[in-house]
């Protein structure tokens, strides 16, 4: 299962973040931002993200806040913002040129980690989950 991989793969550098930072005790939150065109369900990921953490008391109490911005292209013929679709074959629908440059829709990352540390809060991030 596609989320069940991605859940894994989030938990994975959670995990990493903790191991890596000095007086980490476990994670609060981990922000995720999943682009349309990565096709990611939200309540399976919510799920399986909520089913695995559990393996992990470090990682049992963690938040998963799943951000899943649509895509955005730009026009090759005149820099039009649009938003490509599969019913438009994902063409600029302004002025019908071809398809344009994907700018964002594709991004899978773990944007920040919030930890709880005997110290403080810390926050680390930017990794991407699957590359
Ligand atoms: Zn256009």
């Amino acid at each position: 299962m596609h989320e069940a991989t991605i859940a894994k793969s989030i938990l994975e550098i959670v995990s990493k973040q903790i191991a890596r930072t000095p007086g980490a005790l476990r994670a609060l939150q981990v922000h995720v931002v999943a682009g349309q065109f990565r096709n990611v369900d939200r309540e399976s990921l919510e799920f399986a993200f909520d089913s695995l953490k559990m393996f992990d008391q470090r990682t049992s109490g963690c938040e998963l806040h799943l951000e899943m911005p649509s895509a955005t292209a730009l026009c090759k013929e005149s820099q039009h913002a649009y938003h490509p679709c599969y019913q438009q074959a994902y063409c600029c629908p302004l002025c019908g040129s071809g398809i344009g440059k994907l700018i964002s829709g594709e991004e899978l990352d773990v944007v920040n980690v919030s930890l709880e540390t005997v110290l403080h809060e810390e926050q680390k991030d930017h990794a991407r989950v699957v590359r």
